[in-house]
C-alpha cells in the first residue's frame, strides 16, 4: 500500500511510501532476535561509546532532520533544530549515567549476600508519534541501548523520512546491524508485530485512543507496556502571580510547536482578583504570534500537522462557543491555508464544554475563571487526565504546597512543565503510565532480578 505525505504548510504532497510486507517485517524481528544475546553481554561502557558517536551523528544529521520534521509535520526550523539538539543531549546524559543506574543494589537480608541485578528482556517495540518526531524516539531509544535492549520502531505515518533518518542516524553512529531498525507498518501490522513471541514489551506515545488498543493487546499478550497518552495540562495563576513573566510563560507553554504538545498548558485557571488583567495581556501577546512559512525564521506560528486535526480541533472550538466559550482571539481557520489555525484564547470556559473536558491539540487555550485558591485545585483536578500542571505565584512555598495536591505526574512551580533527561516524566489517571528518561526510565524495561545467597 502507498502513503502519501502532505505538506501541512503548502498541501503538496511531498513524498509518497510503501508499507512493509510480512516477509520484511519478518525480516527485521529475526534481526533483532539475532542481534540481542551479543549487544546485551556487550560492556555498558562500549554501548555508552557508541551512544556517544549517535549523539555526534545527531548533529551531523541535524539540517537533513530539520527538513524533514518541517516538511512532514510543519515544525518551525528553529524548534527543529532545537529538538535535535535535545536529542543528542539525551543520548550523552545516559552514556554517562547509564552504568551507575545498572549497577546491582546490594539488599540488606539475613544471606550471604542478596541484591538486585538490572537485566535486559530483547526487543521492545515503540509505537511513536509525530508532534516531538525526533525527541520522542530517542527520548525512549538512548535508555533501552543502555539498558541493553534492542528495538523496533513503527513510527506516525506521517512521518516516514523522519523515521528512515533516525535510522540512518543510528546506523552512522555504529549502532550494530539490528539492534535498531524501522518497520513502515499500518496499525493492524503494528497489533501482529506486538503479539509476535520475539518482542517482549511495547512504548506508546500516543492519544488516548492508541493507548486502549495497544495496552488491551499487551494485556493479553501479558507483555509489560509504557503507556505516554494525551494530557490537558492546568496552568494555575494565583493572585500573587508576576503578571508579566506568567504571561510570556502562558504563550510559550500554549502556543510553542502549534500547541500540539502532550504537556502544553491547555486549561489556565486563573482566580477573579487577577483573570481580567492577566486575560488581558495573554490575548495580546497570543495575537503577536504570526502564522506563516514554518522554514522562515520570522514565523512564530507553524501550521498544524494535518489538516484532519486542524478540523477536529476547530469542531472542538466551535462546540465550546456553542456552550457559552467567548472568543477573545482567533477561532477559525487560517483563510487561503491548507492547515493553519491562529492562536486562540477562549474565555469563560466550563464543565460540559470540549475545552474543558477534552484535550485541545492545538493553539488553542481555554482560560476558566474560579473564585479562589481552593476552587483552582478542584478544577485542576477535574480532569481524567494527569500529565502535567503549573503554579503562578509570588509565593515559592504556597505554590509548593499547591503543587502537592495537584493529581498528575509532573507539578511545577513558576516554570513552564518540559522533559528533562534528569527527571522522570510521565502520566498518571488516563494520560497513561510507567515513566520516561532518568534513572527510572532505564529501568522500565528490565528485569528488575533479586540474587540470594543463602
Ligand atoms: P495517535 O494518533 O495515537 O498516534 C500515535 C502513534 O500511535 C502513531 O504511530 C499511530 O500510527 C499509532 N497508532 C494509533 N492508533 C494505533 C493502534 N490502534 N494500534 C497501533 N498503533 C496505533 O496520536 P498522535 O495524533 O500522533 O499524537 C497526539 C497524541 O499524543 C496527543 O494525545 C498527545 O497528547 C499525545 N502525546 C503524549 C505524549 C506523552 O509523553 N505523554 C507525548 C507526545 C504526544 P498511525 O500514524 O499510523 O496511525
Amino acid at each position: 500500500m502507498t502513503i502519501e505525505i502532505i505538506n501541512p504548510a503548502t498541501g503538496e504532497v511531498t513524498y509518497r511510501h510503501e508499507l512493509l510486507d510480512r516477509g520484511g517485517i519478518e525480516t527485521r524481528l529475526k534481526a533483532a532476535a539475532d542481534a540481542f544475546p551479543a549487544w546485551s553481554r556487550s560492556p555498558v561502557q562500549e554501548r555508552g561509546r557508541i551512544l556517544r558517536q549517535v549523539a555526534a551523528s545527531l548533529r551531523g544529521h541535524r539540517d537533513a532532520l530539520q527538513r524533514a520534521m518541517t516538511q512532514e509535520m510543519g515544525k518551525l526550523k528553529t524548534e527543529a533544530l532545537a529538538e535535535v539538539e535535545k536529542c543528542a543531549e539525551v543520548c550523552e546524559y545516559y552514556a554517562d549515567h547509564a552504568a551507575d543506574y545498572l549497577q546491582p543494589q546490594p539488599i540488606g537480608t539475613e544471606a550471604q549476600k542478596s541484591y538486585v541485578r538490572f537485566e535486559p528482556i530483547g526487543c521492545i517495540f515503540a509505537v511513536m508519534p509525530w508532534n516531538f518526531p525526533i525527541w520522542q524516539v530517542f527520548r525512549f531509544l538512548a535508555p533501552t541501548f543502555m539498558a541493553g535492549n534492542v528495538a523496533l520502531l513503527k513510527h506516525a505515518s506521517n512521518v516516514p523520512q523522519c523515521a528512515d533518518l533516525i535510522r540512518t542516524v543510528v546506523s552512522d553512529g555504529g549502532v550494530p546491524e539490528g539492534v535498531f531498525d524501522v518497520l513502515h507498518i499500518d496499525n493492524d501490522q503494528a497489533a501482529d508485530v506486538l503479539r509476535d513471541r520475539r518482542v517482549k514489551a511495547v512504548t506508546l506515545t500516543g492519544s488516548e485512543r492508541a493507548g486502549r488498543s495497544i495496552a488491551s493487546n499487551a494485556g493479553e499478550q501479558l507483555k509489560k507496556c509504557v503507556m505516554e497518552l494525551g494530557g490537558s495540562d492546568a496552568f494555575v495563576v494565583l493572585d500573587d502571580a508576576d503578571l508579566e513573566k506568567t504571561v510570556d510563560a502562558a504563550v510559550r507553554s500554549r502556543f510553542d510547536n502549534s500547541g500540539q504538545t502532550c504537556i502544553a498548558a491547555k486549561r489556565f485557571i486563573v482566580v477573579d482578583a487577577i483573570a481580567d488583567a492577566f486575560t488581558r495581556r495573554f490575548v495580546e501577546a497570543a495575537a503577536q504570534r504570526r502564522y506563516g512559512d514554518p522554514s522562515d525564521e520570522a514565523t512564530t506560528l507553524a501550521p498544524m500537522a494535518r489538516a484532519d486535526l486542524r478540523d477536529e480541533l476547530h469542531k472542538q472550538v466551535q462546540d465550546s462557543v456553542a456552550k457559552g466559550a467567548r472568543v477573545l482571539t482567533g477561532g477559525a481557520p487560517v483563510a487561503g491555508t491548507y492547515a493553519g489555525y491562529p492562536a486562540t484564547v477562549l474565555d469563560h470556559v466550563t464543565p460540559g464544554m470540549p475545552a474543558y473536558d477534552e484535550e485541545l491539540f492545538g493553539p488553542v487555550a481555554a482560560v476558566i475563571r474560579v473564585r479562589d485558591e481552593a476552587e483552582a485545585l478542584h478544577v485542576a483536578n477535574d480532569t481524567r487526565f494527569g500529565l502535567g500542571g503549573s503554579v503562578w505565584t509570588g509565593d515559592a512555598e504556597r505554590g509548593e504546597a499547591f503543587a502537592q495536591q495537584m493529581e498528575c505526574g509532573a507539578a511545577f512551580v513558576n516554570a513552564i512543565v518540559k522533559s528533562d533527561a534528569r527527571l522522570p516524566f510521565g502520566g498518571s489517571k488516563e494520560s497513561g503510565f510507567g515513566r520516561e528518561l532518568a534513572e527510572h526510565g532505564i529501568h522500565e524495561f528490565m528485569n528488575i532480578k533479586t540474587v540470594y545467597v543463602a
